[in-house]
């Protein structure tokens, strides 16, 4: 907002500037500035980065709630539960340092490409958005919200103020894993997200399971979610990941590789995060892995 002095916009002075007029709505501008090209600069752009509600994350009964403009490395840094390993992984995925401290969650989730690192993660966190215009506060799951490559719920004049993740389980943990051509500063092929969490009986209580990059948005694998909900951490939990279980899944051939090398791929990668992600729930025996890869 080009009218005011940095730190003096309220929210609601943003939402007036929305409901009045079609301004674009810049974060950290590490997508949208890539994204304009050649094109110019608008002479008018609404910067939300010093809105005071927009930043940092705080509990309370319901759950956690993240402002739209906390950074990758406000996550990194932010004293959360086990549960949201996964998120900080995926943080520390996110381009590079310098993208880190200027990205935000929100940017991610708004720019809506299908191989936004917080996408899965968040929707394994069971996370909703919360989206505020003058005249009205909603709230949609991640899953409705963002509905195609590019493309989201967001009304012309609405903000994304903050992300709800639902209270979790202490004893929940979770994981990421993305795969890329290289380390650092990689687009994925694929990628997966983990939440697990056992009752006190050693039976799996909450399986969310999800897969990035291989759909046109990410996705959860409900049908592998539903095979291994209820089972006990010792069964063979490896033997039931079958391929005909990432049937959901529609990888797309590019530069980067192939649909059926990102199937492949995500099935792998899946077997070795729930893998992983078990070893790490607490209070039961370790389950192994032997140096084939196989569970036992
Ligand atoms: C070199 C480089 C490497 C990158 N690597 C990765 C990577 O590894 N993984 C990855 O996922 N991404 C990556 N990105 C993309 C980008 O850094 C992230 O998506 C980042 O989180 C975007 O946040 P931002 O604040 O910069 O968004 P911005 O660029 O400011 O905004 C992105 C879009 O969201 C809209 N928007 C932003 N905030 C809001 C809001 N609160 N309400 C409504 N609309 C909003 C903007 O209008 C714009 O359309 C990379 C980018 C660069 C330049």
């Amino acid at each position: 907002m080009t009218q005011k002095e940095p730190g003096s916009l309220s929210l609601n002075d943003a939402l007036q500037v929305l409901a009045n007029d079609s301004v674009p709505i810049l974060a950290g501008g590490t997508d949208y500035f890539p994204a304009l090209g050649e094109k110019p600069v608008p002479t008018q752009l609404l910067d939300i980065t010093a809105i005071s509600e927009l930043s940092g994350i705080c509990k309370d009964s319901q759950g956690w709630h993240i402002g739209a403009t906390t950074t990758w490395t406000d996550i990194i840094n932010a004293e959360l539960p086990a549960a949201f390993d996964g998120l900080k992984a995926a943080a520390k995925e996110v381009g590079s340092i310098q993208i880190q401290n200027a990205g935000t969650i929100a940017g991610n989730l708004c720019n809506a490409s299908p191989a936004a690192d917080g996408v899965p993660p968040l929707l394994a966190l069971n996370a909703s958005v919360e989206l505020a215009s003058v005249n009205q506060r909603r709230r949609l799951p991640l899953a409705e919200f963002i509905n195609g490559p590019r493309s989201t719920a967001l009304a012309v004049d609405e903000l994304l103020v903050s992300i709800h993740i639902p209270a979790i389980s202490d004893d929940a943990r979770s994981g990421f894993y993305k795969l890329g051509s290289r380390k650092y500063l990689v687009i994925s092929i694929a990628m997966v997200s983990v939440t697990l969490a056992a009752d006190s009986n050693g039976h799996l209580s909450d399986v969310r399971i999800v897969v990035g990059a291989c759909s046109a948005v990410a996705r959860r694998l409900e049908a592998l979610e539903k095979t291994l909900l209820g089972l006990s951490i010792h069964a063979d939990i490896m033997s039931l990941i079958t391929p005909s279980l990432f049937d959901e899944l529609t990888p797309i051939d590019d530069v980067r590789g192939s649909g059926e090398y990102r199937k492949t791929a995500a099935h792998q990668i899946v077997m070795r995060l729930i893998l992983s992600t078990l070893r790490q729930l607490p209070q039961h025996p370790k389950p192994s892995i032997n140096s084939e890869g196989q569970h036992s």
